[in-house]
């Protein structure tokens, strides 16, 4: 490393590109996945903006597509925590979740965070979605 000059480290979760808040919480094609869960059950035309406060801005604003707006606007808070933790997972303890249980957990939490309730069953995981 030269002086003055701090490179990034691998993305924890690709390890395709360097790991920026962006390219983390949004830009991943791992975190990506985490992302379509939501895109598909409401069949929105999203493309990822360049950052954290333009996503936030954007995906607020399509809060009107949801019967529950309070739960909408979780939504990238629940995906960035999940993608935090598994990031953390690899990176301080070396070891990984599979995408399914990626996305499980995601999906878990998205559902104690609306209703207070844990669940693990795969049908109370993919009603969460219905909730929406
Ligand atoms: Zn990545």
């Amino acid at each position: 490393m030269k002086r003055g000059i701090q490179l990034s480290p691998r993305c924890f979760l690709c390890g395709e590109e360097a790991e920026t808040v962006n390219h983390l919480f949004l830009h991943c094609r791992i975190t990506n996945i985490l992302w379509s869960i939501f895109i598909n059950s409401k069949g929105l035309l999203w493309v990822m903006p360049r950052n954290i406060v333009q996503a936030l801005k954007i995906w607020s604003s399509f809060a009107y597509i949801s019967g529950h707006k309070e739960r909408w606007k979780i939504i990238p808070t629940c995906i960035w925590w999940s993608v935090w933790k598994e990031r953390n997972l690899r990176c301080f303890q070396n070891k990984s979740n599979s995408i399914q249980k990626m996305k499980m957990n995601c999906l878990v939490l998205f559902h104690f965070w609306c209703k207070q309730e844990y669940m693990e069953d795969l049908e109370s995981v993919m009603n969460a979605l219905d909730t929406l």
